[in-house]
């Protein structure tokens, strides 16, 4: 059943569809620390030039843990990090959107 006039149901259709594309989302949070190796000879001994540690904070078995992530993964892994953020989003729209529909329907009842 469609209605094509309603712009709610185009909005909500138009994220339901969006969501397979987020598959791949990932949880927790990404960082990026610098460290230095502490080998005397490396650039990074003079404090500055420091390399970057990339890491993301987890929950495994409810408990926080944080991960090491490769460096050839970081941009990967944080890009399905921010997949998470854009699914609970869309998740959201659509839950407000839904309410507003049985609110309505409620409403046409009394009506
Ligand atoms: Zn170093």
């Amino acid at each position: 059943m469609r209605s094509p006039g309603d712009p709610d149901l185009e909005v909500r259709g138009r994220l339901v569809r969006g969501l397979g594309a987020l598959r791949e989302m990932l949880p927790g949070s990404f960082f990026e620390r610098k460290r230095s190796c502490a080998r005397p000879n490396c650039r990074c001994a003079d404090g500055k030039n420091l390399h970057s540690q990339f890491q993301i904070s987890v929950l495994i078995d409810g408990k926080p843990k944080a991960l090491n992530i490769p460096a050839e993964l970081a941009d990967t892994v944080r890009e399905k990090i921010e997949m998470r953020r854009r699914f609970d989003a869309a998740a959201a729209t659509i839950c407000r959107l839904n309410l507003k529909r049985l609110l309505k329907e409620k409403e046409d009842r009394q009506a």
